[in-house]
């Protein structure tokens, strides 16, 4: 009796040392575990026991050798429960005693404060000494000062644990809120785990819209290969475990969310059966969260840059484009901004005609041959169904294997609902764009639409101004702009007037529609002969004009002859022609009206001296007429 109470006081004192002296220093469990365990074997010559604490559902052992299954998967708690009903030392039941690891001990006391679940289930070998103790009346004080001390302990490692984690999450949240650099987040959630869990590998699956430039090594979230436990906490938003068995691991999804998407999993994976515990959940819990909204904070701030940079591109672009009234200059211009903005492989710019589809001189080099127009018939069909834009992420997937460009962004112009032409943009990497891409080319290609269509509008209506209707020479307004700007640089040319004879017979004759035909064959003859030397223009009537620059009178004598000369040949009913000619001295350094007037001189000239003939004006011309 008096040797009871006396182990119990001795035992209170050894408690009372630990829990004052040493608490202090402990940091792991272990520590203060073996401490417990020299006072079992101190006090009762018990040499073989073993401490499972309780881990939130499992229990798992320390101070003693056990498989690495055993140490991972600990042994559920709810095993425990039903044997505690008649006391809280039972012997050692059969799921256990089964266990190589535990072979020899024979008793098992429960350490638990209250109610509450317990902390610890304390396995060991029972000596005479234990088995006596606990028979007497002493036990109850001694397990209640046991668990006190035991509970203390227990909780000062876990605050002390917990602090180091918070304080290390604590200094993550204030870098995380001190950067908008994504690359220093990713890298720090990864850092922070591979250090708190250094047996344990982290992977980090990011959902696809995420920046893709990261040089942080990820993985794409993709909902088709990814597991159901991964899929499951991006949806949920909450934590998933899963015991992989494929991959030898036992892995967690932790959710990486922010205030108002979720971006991605974090997902840890410990060896096969390891059951995480409460707090190691919650600590990753908290970690993803954090990083969640910093990720998400970073976003929005790139966003922000990005969608002003945007609207300062859309903004530059359409002001730009206004001020260019040529359509050729206005597709390099815009050329050159989805090179900038996009940097494809290949561009380039279809436009309607009718039911053709033109290639624009602004196009890359792919498009002007036959590979080139795999993509542009596989666009221009799209856009027969459909106003919708088009953007593929992997053509091959549509086109087969051999197709060499695998992303495309495809958006058509529309003006007043009508597809009026397409944009095209190419690259060989599968999934190269970006969705943001997409919807700034849209923006982009949006915006130009109806200045590009007004450009091709204005041109073709100047077109219309410029030429003649029926032998499209060029009209008569055209030819005096050009030769009154043509005349301030040479100082040699020719002009050329020629007018065709007795043409009112012609028309009386065979009418007035073969006259018409002849006028056009005459046109044509014109354009062989004069080439790009000069061009040549519908004067009025059945008089027409050439103007050739930077030629030397010699040369307009052979020119203007051989014209007089051909038509007759290639006309049908056959006409002749007469002209007058200015060129030489007549020509230079004169007002484009005086050079008129002496062609018209010359060529009343030519029709008075029996037609059929070329005149070069000459200054005693002017004293007759
Ligand atoms: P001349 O040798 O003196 O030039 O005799 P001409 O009959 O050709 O006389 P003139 O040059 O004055 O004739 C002009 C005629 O050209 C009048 C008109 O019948 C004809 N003409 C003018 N414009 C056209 C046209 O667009 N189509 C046709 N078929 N005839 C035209
Ligand atoms: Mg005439
Ligand atoms: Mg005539």
């Amino acid at each position: 009796m008096i040797e009871h109470r006396h182990t119990l006081n001795a035992i209170k004192s050894d408690l009372l040392e630990i829990c004052f002296n040493t608490v202090e220093n402990l940091n792991s469990h272990s520590e203060y575990l073996m401490l417990l365990q020299n006072c079992l074997l101190k006090h009762f010559d018990i040499n073989q026991c073993c401490f499972l604490l309780n881990e939130g559902e499992t229990c798992k052992p320390y101070n003693i050798d056990v498989s690495l299954e055993l140490k991972f998967s600990g042994i559920p708690c709810m095993m425990f429960e039903p044997y505690f009903y008649s006391g809280s030392i039972v012997t050692i039941p059969s799921f256990l005693a089964e266990k190589v690891e535990f072979n020899g001990l024979t008793h098992m006391l429960l350490i638990k404060v209250g109610n509450n679940t317990p902390i610890s289930v304390v396995l060991l070998k029972a000596t005479e000494k234990w088995t006596d103790f606990c028979q007497s009346e002493f036990f109850e004080d001694f397990l209640n000062h046991f668990t006190k001390a035991m509970n203390l302990l227990y909780k000062n490692v876990e605050i002390r644990f917990n602090e180091n984690q918070y304080r290390k999450l604590y200094n993550m949240t204030d870098l995380f809120h001190s950067t908008m650099d994504i690359d220093v987040i990713l890298k720090n959630v990864l850092t922070i785990i591979q250090e708190n869990f250094p047996n344990f590998d982290v992977e980090l699956i990011l959902s696809n819209d995420q920046d893709r430039q990261t040089k942080v090594r990820i993985k794409p979230f993709d909902y088709l290969s990814e597991r159901p436990s991964t899929i499951e906490a991006f949806v949920s938003g909450k934590i998933t475990t899963e015991q992989a068995s494929d991959l030898n691991s036992s892995l967690l999804n932790a959710p990486i969310k922010g205030r108002q998407a979720i971006y991605g999993i974090l997902q840890v994976s410990a060896p096969i059966s390891y059951v995480y515990s409460k707090a190691q959940k919650e600590f990753i819990e908290i970690l993803a969260h954090s990083s969640g909204n910093a990720l998400e904070n970073a976003k929005l701030y790139h966003q922000s840059h990005r969608l002003i940079s945007d609207l300062q591109l859309i903004n530059e672009t359409t002001s730009r484009l206004n001020m260019k009234l040529d359509i050729n200059e206005m597709l390099l211009f815009l050329q050159k901004q989805l090179m900038k903005s996009f940097q494809p492989m290949e561009l380039c710019f279809v436009l309607k005609e009718g039911s053709q589809c033109k290639v624009t001189n602004a196009s890359t080099q792919l498009f002007k041959t036959e590979e080139g127009m795999l993509y542009i018939s596989h666009v221009s069909n799209h856009f027969e169904e459909t106003q919708d834009p088009l953007f593929i992420a992997d053509f091959s997937r549509i086109k087969g294997p051999n197709v060499e460009y695998k992303s495309m962004m495809a958006i058509p112009m529309i003006v007043e609902q009508r597809i009026t032409g397409f944009s095209l943009v190419l690259h060989k990497d599968s999934y190269f764009f970006s969705f943001d891409s997409f919807k700034l080319m849209q923006s982009l290609i949006h915006h130009s639409s109806l200045a590009i269509a007004n450009s091709t509008l204005r041109n073709q209506l100047q077109e219309m101004v410029d030429h003649d209707h029926l032998t499209k020479l060029y009209a008569r307004s055209y030819l005096d702009e050009y030769v009154e700007s043509a005349l301030k640089n040479d100082d040699c040319g020719m002009f050329l007037l020629l007018d065709i004879d007795n043409f009112k017979r012609v028309n009386d004759t065979y009418g007035h529609q073969v006259g018409d035909e002849i006028l056009v064959q005459i046109a044509d003859q014109l354009r062989v002969l004069v080439g790009t030397r000069g061009i040549c223009a519908r004067w009025g009537g059945e008089e027409m004009a050439v103007y050739v620059p930077k030629i030397s009178p010699e040369e307009a004598i052979i020119l203007s002859n051989r014209i007089v000369e051909v038509i007759p040949e290639v006309t049908n009913p056959r006409v002749t022609i007469s002209a007058g000619l200015v060129t030489g001295d007549e020509y230079q350094k004169q007002e484009f009206q005086t050079i008129f007037l002496e062609a018209d001189t010359a060529l009343y000239y030519a029709k008075k001296n029996g037609k059929n003939q070329v005149c070069i004006f000459n200054e005693a011309m002017l004293l007759h007429s």
